[in-house]
């Protein structure tokens, strides 16, 4: 009996998203916030051929929600 340990999914070649060190504006937290879920956290988003978890599909309702309302106010002023 000799299992071997796979390694940690972690161990990609995509850099961690650094948090809490430069503020981040709504959208770009709100950007990262769906990252780090369905790259890191979620076991179902990261499935290749799953698709994406109901949280997911909320993080992702938010992102595009503040980047478009930040759209509007760019094409207002
Ligand atoms: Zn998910």
């Amino acid at each position: 009996m000799d299992e071997r340990r796979e390694p940690p999914p972690e161990a990609t070649d995509r850099a961690p998203i650094p948090t809490g060190i430069a503020r981040l504006s709504p959208v770009q937290e709100a950007w990262s916030a769906y990252v780090n879920h369905s790259l890191h956290q979620c076991p179902t988003c990261r499935r290749v051929d799953g698709s994406p978890c109901e949280k997911a599909e909320r993080l992702y309702g938010v992102y595009t929600r503040l980047a478009n309302e930040g759209m509007d106010r760019l094409r207002q002023s």
